[in-house]
């Protein structure tokens, strides 16, 4: 069911982002297909999740807000703070009543692609991880050795990109949604980072 609409998806998502985050989006949802083969998750979700985690990137904060308020979208107080943290939410809302996505992984995986939360599920770390290593990527410092790491221990490569995003936001005095921190702690306290 869900194979015939990735390219129905690709075609709004489209019309919906500029050019660089519609790449982006492609190299999620292909970076996204490789870890589902590496670690045996469904390759059509993750691709469907992959095109559609930023679907509500590229709207103004005027709109993110006007859609929050018309459909009661749940957001806190940090996500109020830094608006970049709202596309994950408005983004889950539509794919569920947009593109009408009943999959709940796929939902969450949305939901969680920005902070991550703790205990993820296997397609949610895939996202989360994707989303930051995909090939357009470029900015972020150990790249070359998340990617890597990224193929050979799903946790570790999590771990990493949590500490560095961590480090990063507050390097640039950035609102850190305390969920980041949550999920970091949870991460570090299964598996210290090993330097
Ligand atoms: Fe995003
Ligand atoms: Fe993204």
């Amino acid at each position: 069911m869900h194979k015939n609409n990735l390219g129905l998806y690709k075609k709004k998502l489209r019309k919906k982002l500029d050019n660089e985050r519609y790449e982006h989006t492609i190299g999620v949802a292909y970076t996204a297909a490789a870890l589902a083969m590496r670690y045996g998750a469904d390759l059509e979700k993750a691709q469907i999740a992959g095109i559609l985690h930023d679907n509500a990137k590229c709207f103004s904060l005027e709109k993110s807000m006007q859609m929050i308020e018309k459909y009661n979208i749940p957001v806190t107080e940090a996500e109020k703070l830094n608006p970049a943290l709202l596309h994950s939410k408005v983004g889950a809302y539509l794919a569920m009543h947009k593109y009408k996505i009943s999959d709940k992984e796929i939902i969450r995986a949305i939901l969680y692609h920005t902070t991550g939360r703790p205990n993820m599920t296997l397609l949610e770390k895939i996202i989360y991880i994707a989303d930051y290593i995909e090939p357009m990527r470029h900015k972020a410092q150990n790249l070359p050795e998340i990617r890597r790491l990224a193929f050979i221990d799903l946790d570790k490569a999590l771990l990493k990109i949590l500490s560095d995003t961590l480090e990063y936001l507050e390097k640039c005095q950035i609102e850190t949604d305390p969920l980041t921190e949550k999920t970091y702690d949870f991460y570090k306290n299964i598996r210290p980072l090993q330097e």
